[in-house]
């Protein structure tokens, strides 16, 4: 058991990590205090009704998916109820049509203006076009080697470029690994077995777990120097190199900058397009389209556009971790010092300087908090 005279747990940032951390500490009678700097809780997968009725994503589409039997959906479930989604992406093209997203058979078909028989054909196809023989280093050689020059030069490289801010030929290979490539018809754009929204949306969900006796959460209250050594132990989720006031160099950082515009006319033919040109935004959301959006039926309906940006023009939103080798040392360096650090822990997508998807992150501050708990009771 814990002894209460040791003290409560900070955790800075009310994001999912930090609430993840906090309702499995607060179930286990730790007093936690989360504390954050917005004037809202649920972190980057903050969702609102705005005045025309449609649940916006304040911070981009979040989409979640996962497997069934996943541990993390298995906690999130007890805060809120599901609404079936399978989420579907469409590429803009040069000559205005729109084709599949993540590329399929229908994407290859389309560009190269051929008809396949079946998959198999189509296997033969990508194996001509793609430089089946070179051993990806980096995102941009892994675009070669899995769908060629032709398709990563419309689809990848664009793309990938005003989204990070760099040549993809800089990046590590695990960015350009999250699009699958597919030889059949399936127009969704993950694989899991479980994909959905929850059904009054992320705040509800998020504002539910930390419904609880043992959690207190401060808005508007950011962080400042030494307010940790008032606690037993804080978790927090800052950006671990200005902590440490970027000792040994920032952490890079893409953030976005999202437009909302009240449009009318025909739908989108997905919920979110993405651009292939060479314009400054990346892709497109209509929220209407999405299941659990209230205005459905709407003529007039809010369409956010994203345009990728750096930090210094949307100063404080850390969005994108940009992984490249320069940076990973530069983590570690941080990650070393903050080892000497006992009563700190460093969380969440900032503090670990890892993009993580919110099945991930939920997964991740199960598993610390659990480890925590077991710590301190051995201290017993
Ligand atoms: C644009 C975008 C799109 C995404 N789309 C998806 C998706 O489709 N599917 C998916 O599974 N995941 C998606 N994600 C990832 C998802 O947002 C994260 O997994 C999730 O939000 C968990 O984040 P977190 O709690 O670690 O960080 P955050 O959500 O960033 O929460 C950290 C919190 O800490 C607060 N904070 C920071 N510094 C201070 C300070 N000094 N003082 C006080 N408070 C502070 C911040 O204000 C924030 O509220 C996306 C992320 C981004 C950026």
């Amino acid at each position: 058991m814990y002894h209460f005279e040791r003290g409560k747990i900070l955790i800075v940032g009310a994001g999912l990590s930090g609430c993840t951390l906090g309702r499995i500490l607060a179930e286990n009678s730790f007093k936690v205090v989360i504390i954050e700097k917005r004037n809202h809780i649920a972190g980057n997968i903050f969702d609102n009704l705005n005045f025309n009725n449609e649940r916006i994503h304040k911070y981009g589409p979040h989409l979640l998916h996962c497997s069934n039997n996943s541990k993390a959906l298995k906690f999130l479930s007890r805060f809120t109820e599901w609404v079936k989604y399978e989420h579907k992406v469409r590429a803009l093209l040069s000559d205005g049509r729109t084709t599949p997203l993540p590329i399929n058979k229908l994407t290859i078909e389309n560009i190269f203006g051929k008809s396949f028989a079946n998959e198999q054909v189509t296997m033969k196809f990508l194996d001509k076009i793609r430089n089946k023989d070179l051993i990806p280093k980096n995102a941009d050689e892994l675009f070669e080697s899995s769908v060629g020059n032709k398709l990563a030069n419309i689809f990848f490289r664009p793309y990938t470029k005003k989204m990070w801010g760099v040549n993809p030929k800089e990046l590590s290979i695990n960015i350009g690994a999250r699009l699958p490539v597919r030889t059949n018809e399936d127009c969704r754009y993950f694989n899991d077995s479980f994909q959905a929204l929850p059904k009054y949306g992320y705040t509800a969900m998020v504002e539910k777990m930390i419904n609880h006796e043992n959690i207190e959460v401060n808005l508007n209250t950011p962080y400042k120097k030494g307010m940790e050594l008032k606690y037993f132990h804080s978790f927090l989720s800052i950006p671990i190199d200005e902590y440490y006031d970027f000792k040994f160099g920032h952490l890079p950082y893409r953030s976005v900058l999202f437009e909302d515009r009240l449009e009318c006319g025909n739908d989108l033919e997905a919920p979110v397009i993405n651009f292939t040109d060479n314009s400054p935004y990346t892709r497109k959301t209509q929220w209407n389209l999405f299941p659990n959006c209230l205005n459905v039926k709407g003529d007039l309906k809010t369409i956010t556009y994203e345009k990728p940006c750096s930090l210094d023009v949307n100063p404080g939103e850390y969005y994108y971790p940009v992984q490249t080798a320069n940076s990973k040392e530069i983590f570690n360096s941080y990650k070393n010092l903050s080892r000497n650090h006992k009563s700190i822990t460093f969380i969440g997508r900032t503090g670990l300087f890892k993009y993580i998807d919110m099945i991930p992150a939920v997964e991740i501050h199960i598993r610390l908090a659990n480890r925590f708990i077991k710590k301190i009771n051995n201290l017993k």
